[in-house]
């Protein structure tokens, strides 16, 4: 039989989406995705989300967040939808093993971290390359390593991975950060942290595992080499929405276009959270997202039943 609701993804727009859904009595499952908890799960303190005064680790705030759903009623099923058909209720949902099926369907799949796409980013991820700080920062205790971006995340990291590293190279390919200036603040007074401005990475350098960086400058086009052990890209995210391609509107980006707050250009299908703004993106946007695709959910289900 046809799950009432599905959601899509475990970040705080998906968990809020299933707090709000289990309280009205939808009984939601929850398709927690490859990365359960979603982006907050790879970061450090989370200082601006609204009721924690001295900041909350990321993952901490998502296990609340899920505790939370499950008081309520939610059930979470591990899986990777890997294909869906949206022409017409019900709904299907397919991972490798087995299709789920759904009157409704709030997507909440979130954003993947980008890359620079150079060869040897790929071939040495893991091996020096890295996009979460957080997961990795602790392999590089005293070690010199570089970061690249100008953004909130890249500044995040940078100034996070001072904690091991014994230098952090910033490579930023304007000359002033995208960053909010508090967060900009803290890496330019951070002893530790070298911006190289106007730099673009050219190369990552090593065999089995980095030993180098090559930078490009983009005004002067020299390029020089710098010895050190680690790379963490921070350029930014994708929504992941690959699977909905040709079902729902996208825009240029891929992100997916709502109308009317979450819905999606099929009824009964509602999109919140990253995979659909790539104007704010915060945890604290995504939560109240969830929360409008939940109560429009249980609305469209009632409509159907009238
Ligand atoms: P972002 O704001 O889009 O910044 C991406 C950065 O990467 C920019 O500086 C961009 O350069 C650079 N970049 C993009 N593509 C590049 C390429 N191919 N080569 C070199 N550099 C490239 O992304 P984000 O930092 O991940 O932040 C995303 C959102 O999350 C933002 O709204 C941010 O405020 C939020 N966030 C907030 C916090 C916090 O408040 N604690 C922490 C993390 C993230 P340009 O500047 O030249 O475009």
């Amino acid at each position: 039989m046809a799950e009432n609701l599905i959601i899509l993804g475990s970040g705080p727009a998906g968990l809020t989406a299933a707090i709000y859904a289990a309280r009205a009595n939808l009984n939601p499952l929850v398709v927690e995705g490859i990365q359960a908890g979603g982006q907050l799960t790879i970061t450090s303190d989370v200082e601006n989300y609204p009721g924690f005064p001295k900041g909350i680790l990321g993952p901490e705030l998502m296990t609340s967040f899920r505790q939370q759903a499950e008081r309520f009623g939610a059930r979470f099923a591990i899986g990777d939808v890997k294909s869906v058909e949206l022409g017409q209720a019900p709904f299907k949902l397919n991972t490798e093993k087995e299709t789920f099926e759904t009157k409704t369907l709030i997507i909440s799949t979130g954003a993947s971290a980008n890359l620079l796409g150079l060869p040897n980013e790929s071939r040495l991820m893991g091996k020096g390359v890295s996009t979460c700080a957080t997961c990795d920062g602790f392999f590089f205790r005293g070690l010199e390593i570089a970061v690249v971006g100008g953004g909130d995340s890249a500044c995040e990291e940078a100034n996070f991975l001072t904690r091991f590293a014994s230098k952090v190279t910033m490579i930023h390919r304007r000359d002033h950060f995208r960053a909010s200036k508090i967060m900009a603040d803290r890496v330019l007074k951070n002893p530790k942290i070298e911006v190289v401005w106007d730099s673009t990475l050219d190369d990552v350098l090593g065999s089995d595992e980095v030993t180098g960086i090559r930078v490009r400058n983009l005004k002067t086009g020299a390029t020089r080499e710098i010895n050190l052990s680690g790379v963490f890209v921070a350029i930014g995210h994708s929504p992941n929405t690959k699977i909905f391609k040709g079902q729902l509107e996208m825009d240029a980006g891929g992100y997916l276009i709502t109308r009317d707050g979450p819905k999606t250009n099929v009824k009964g299908v509602f999109a919140a959270g990253d995979v659909q703004d790539h104007v704010y993106r915060q945890a604290i946007t995504a939560a109240g997202s969830g929360c409008m695709a939940a109560l429009d959910a249980e609305r469209y289900l009632e409509s159907l039943h009238l």
